[in-house]
């Protein structure tokens, strides 16, 4: 869509909003990490407070300026995070640093069935590396698996509020004033920088009256970061969810002959899936792992399922538990390529398996359409990939499998499912 540029009526204070922006966001990456952390936050506090200063000193031709400058000024002057925010930020540059606080919810996943869950309360100082350190001691973890640790920053002086709910809140307020100063100068949007992929732009919402910009709202969705045990590194979730609309994809998705849709519930759908799937390994050689989540017959939301290592694929289905609680979701359908292996003896005595699948000496390519719902039904199909010298894959006759390791990914699912039945859900 082609937008008219006017030139900024207040460049001066409105990169400094950008950047805000910017620093809020580098706040939440490095969320886990205590110094980066205060330095960013230390950041943000004096980048807002001289947004209004640049205003003031650049007045001049603004149109209407006293009229909306000073209402937020009246505004400003009780509002309680407004007030915060210029207190904490004069304390930082005349006093110390904020006394910043935090909690930590821990859970461990040591694999499909090894898992556990805890509360504490962790010095701000320490940093993800040292939990993780202090928890493998103090709880005799074994050394394999993955923490997940949700944090918790609040600032003494406003415990109530968590830093980036807080901070994402001064900015809205402050972004409403350059949006009020940029509409009495008739500008809807300026030429400081417009970029679809980037949400640091000037671009200024019509209406943020109420909540944070969806990108930062999106970011505090689940303030959690995960961390490898073996070596402490922090492993990025990478999830693409994608809202599905099924009747609008069905009509848009005619050519394929609803195949891509078909009817039915998540059982009922595996063998459909089964033929579309071996239709795009023949075709594109290689097949995605996707997940499709269902109410009743209707698929409410699909996500490409992306893991490196076991470690990243537990975090996956977790995440995907996560999804069918929030969305009541009954029906889970997991479409994807598998590598399927022999579990070794000494694996069998640990109880695990050391080596996921893909790398077992064992292996064979597959491609695997399962299913599961929440009233215990559940379908499984599988066909072997065989590759031609020159790599073309045949695909082989699909066939049933009972409960199949494949299954071990549904846990986390049946788990949600079993505590939702428990509080009555
Ligand atoms: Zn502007
Ligand atoms: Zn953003």
């Amino acid at each position: 869509m082609a937008k008219s540029l006017a030139p900024c009526p207040m460049p001066h204070a409105h990169k400094r909003l950008m950047d805000c922006h910017a620093q809020w966001h580098s706040m939440r990456e490095f969320y886990f990490s205590p110094d980066d952390f205060r330095l960013h936050l230390n950041a943000f506090l004096q980048t807002h407070r001289s947004v209004s200063g640049l205003l003031l000193k650049h007045q001049s031709g603004l149109p209407g300026f006293n009229e909306w400058f000073t209402a937020y000024s009246d505004f400003a002057k009780q509002d309680e995070i407004l007030k915060w925010a210029k207190k904490s930020r004069n304390r930082i540059v005349h006093e110390a640093d904020l006394e910043l606080e935090s909690s930590c919810r821990v859970r461990w996943i040591g694999d499909w069935r090894q898992r556990t869950e805890a509360v504490g309360t962790f010095p701000p100082r320490m940093s993800a590396r040292e939990i993780v350190k202090a928890i493998k001691g103090s709880r005799g973890l074994p050394p394999f698996g993955t923490l997940t640790i949700e944090r918790r920053w609040v600032d003494r002086a406003l415990p109530e509020r968590e830093l980036l709910d807080a901070t994402s809140d001064a900015f809205s307020k402050l972004h409403n004033l350059l949006r009020d100063g940029h509409q009495a100068a008739d500008v809807a949007l300026c030429d400081l920088g417009f970029d679809e992929e980037d949400c640091v732009t000037s671009g200024l919402e019509e209406n943020l009256d109420r909540g944070a910009l969806e990108c930062m709202e999106n970011s505090m969705r689940d303030l959690v970061g995960h961390f490898s045990i073996a070596d402490g590194t922090h492993l990025k979730e990478s999830v693409e969810r994608i809202r599905v609309d099924e009747s609008a994809a069905r009509a848009a998705n005619e050519g394929y002959g609803g195949l891509l849709f078909p009817e039915g519930d998540a059982i009922a759908r595996v063998p459909l899936l089964m033929s579309v799937a071996r239709r795009v390994m023949e075709k594109d050689g290689v097949h995605g792992t996707f997940a499709f989540c269902l109410r009743g017959d209707e698929v409410t939301s699909m996500r490409l399922m992306q893991f490196e290592n076991q470690g990243a694929k537990h975090l996956a289905f977790e995440s995907l538990a996560d999804e069918v609680e929030s969305s009541r979701a009954d029906g889970v359908l997991i479409i994807g390529e598998m590598w399927m292996a022999v579990q070794t003896e000494a694996e069998k005595r640990m109880g695990t398996f050391i080596l996921p699948a893909r790398e077992g000496p064992d292996r064979r390519e597959g491609l695997s359409v399962y299913a599961v719902t929440r009233d215990g039904r559940y379908a499984n199909q599988v066909c072997f990939v065989e590759r031609t010298p020159d790599g073309k894959p045949r695909c082989g006759e699909p066939f049933e499998v009972g409960d199949a390791d494949g299954m071990n990914t549904f846990l986390p699912i049946k788990e949600r499912w079993k505590r939702m039945e428990e509080r009555g859900q």
